[in-house]
């Protein structure tokens, strides 16, 4: 039983800001093995990246398929909660709009834009693809 209301639960479930995640360390210790140095969210960039590496002009987020919305397995809304569940799909199209703006603003800015999904990085062979475009600026 769920300690808190219908509605009670949805604030907490929204306000939670997913820093540190799994994948998110997955990255980092796949780019640090590879050399590359990094700092952590950029706050002072729009959309506040996961990592971002300023000496490759290069942002990566690495995004929950869930709450990004990403067509594939996870996101597809296998997980999507029974109730509440048109609060959710409109809560992941906002998400899906902001990244979508978010990426064009940096895109304007001269930054490199990588998208690393939590399916991905799940699978090394997928995530080093992905990852390829900064990979080969290394020299
Ligand atoms: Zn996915």
């Amino acid at each position: 039983m769920d300690v808190f209301d219908k509605a009670t639960r949805s604030k907490i479930m929204a306000s939670i800001k997913s820093t540190d995640t799994q994948p998110e360390i997955k990255v980092r210790k796949f780019l640090f093995s590879k050399g590359f140095r990094y700092r952590l969210h950029g706050k002072d960039l729009p959309g506040s990246p996961d990592i971002v590496l300023p000496k490759y002009k290069t942002v990566i987020f690495v995004n929950g398929c869930f709450w990004h919305g990403h067509p594939c397995k996870i996101g597809s809304g296998k997980r999507m909660p029974k109730s509440n569940s048109k609060f959710w799909e409109r809560k992941i199209k906002r998400n899906i709009n902001r990244d979508l703006r978010t990426k064009k603003q940096l895109m304007s800015l001269g930054w490199k834009v990588i998208t690393v999904w939590e399916c991905e990085s799940k699978i090394d062979r997928k995530m080093s693809k992905k990852l390829k475009p900064l990979l080969d600026l290394k020299d």
